[in-house]
């Protein structure tokens, strides 16, 4: 074993631990007081529901809250991003949704997607590509004001 092979096995083992903690302890879990913003969003293909709360408050997000039913991935994207976006303006947190989308499809972390990366395994199993998003997707639709969020086919 190299010692390149050594630290990709360390980040793997890092990166599942970060995923299992999340979704066993997830973040800012629960309903939220005083919410400007709810969205549920549906992920069909595993079966996935989530609720997704915000206060906006002048142009920052200032708290982000979730309930959801679902897979571990699901719960951990969407309690990894709940931390990721709170205290962002929505438009930095729809940058970080398309750098998220993009490491989703390249298996590729940019650099400040700090603990999210995490979530870059995901890349290679399709399926739970579809978990991953849902959180984010909702999180978009939210945000711009589109419609209920549901996963694509
Ligand atoms: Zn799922």
């Amino acid at each position: 074993m190299t010692n390149t092979t050594g630290r990709m096995d360390a980040l793997k083992t890092l990166y599942k631990q970060v995923i299992l903690e999340h979704s066993r302890h997830p973040r800012n879990y629960g309903d939220l007081t005083g919410a400007t913003h709810t969205e549920g969003g549906h992920n069909p293909s595993c079966g996935d529901q989530l609720q997704l709360q915000l206060k906006l408050e002048g142009d920052h997000l200032q708290a982000v809250q979730f309930t959801a039913k679902g897979c571990a991935i699901s719960t951990a994207s969407a309690s990894l991003m709940t931390q990721a976006v709170k205290g962002r303006t929505p438009a930095e947190a729809l940058d970080l949704a398309e750098r998220f989308r993009q490491m989703l499809r390249t298996g590729e972390a940019h650099a400040d997607l700090g603990d999210l990366a995490a979530l870059q395994g995901v890349s290679a199993l399709a399926t739970r590509t579809k978990c991953a998003s849902l959180p984010w997707q909702t999180l978009e639709v939210m945000l711009k004001g589109e419609g209920r969020a549901t996963t694509e086919d």
